[in-house]
């Protein structure tokens, strides 16, 4: 019936969806867009979380050796403090050395307290997949902002199912499985990202189709890249702080 609806119409159901992916029926950063439900998470883990014995440890409190700066491959130039790695803002991005693929991981954060600014602007950095698949880190305790901006959205793109953030000052989870998209020889897409995020131990993100690259108020298609690039996290001008970020190769499929 769908079928035969989409020839009467002279629309291809194929072509209808972005490279195959069913399209998003809201608009970047639609402000009518529903905020998640707020929902309290359980109180956070009272010391750091340690890696599982096959982990690679990206930042385990001491040093930013596993990382550079992506502008000129140099060193990072974010501060280490108290076990943590700091938003030296106007210093740009970091990246990790080593790229990765399908992935498994696990990432704590911090947003500045007292809390300066609101909407987009508290405690905002961002973790991207890739280098390229963002999900946002932002001050989302008791501020609003556009939906798919917020904390644990995949920007621009998903929500995330609900809003399970702590106070700036208290350390917050991501526990994110990533699946790298595919392309195949002549660089088309053959299967999307697919993301899936644990926000302070609530499902926030369940296994959702990217679109292609994340990026501020559109929706870029996919362009063919390597299986593997670096974990990039985001100077967006806030001292956010990060620790204890460990990362599993996955295996296909
Ligand atoms: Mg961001």
């Amino acid at each position: 019936m769908k079928l035969f609806l989409a020839i009467l119409l002279g629309v291809s159901p194929i072509t209808a969806s972005a490279q195959g992916v069913p399209p998003i029926p809201w608009a970047p950063h639609d402000s009518t867009r529903p905020p998640p439900p707020v929902v309290r998470p359980a109180p956070g883990p009272a010391g750091p979380w340690s890696p599982p014995s096959d982990a690679i440890v990206l930042f385990g409190g001491t040093d930013l050796s596993s990382w550079r700066a992506p502008r000129d491959s140099g060193a990072a130039r974010w501060r280490v403090v108290d076990g943590a790695v700091e938003v030296v803002p106007g210093t740009g991005d970091i990246e990790s050395r080593q790229g990765f693929g399908d992935c498994q991981l696990h990432i704590e954060w911090m947003a500045p307290s007292p809390r300066s600014g609101e909407g987009q602007e508290p405690g905002n950095s961002g973790v991207y997949l890739m280098g390229r698949y963002e999900v946002q880190v932002l001050d989302s305790y008791q501020n609003q902002t556009y939906a798919d901006g917020m904390a644990a959205a995949m920007y621009g793109q998903y929500p995330p199912l609900v809003n399970a953030s702590r106070p700036p000052g208290e350390w917050q989870t991501y526990d994110i499985v990533f699946r790298h998209p595919g392309f195949d020889a002549r660089g088309r897409l053959r299967t999307p990202a697919y993301v899936t995020v644990i926000h302070n131990g609530v499902l926030v993100q369940d296994h959702v189709p990217l679109t292609g690259p994340t990026a501020h108020g559109r929706r870029p298609p996919y362009e063919a890249h390597p299986d593997r690039l670096p974990l990039r996290l985001q100077d967006h001008g806030q001292r956010v702080r990060f620790r204890n970020i460990w990362i599993r190769n996955l295996e296909g499929p």
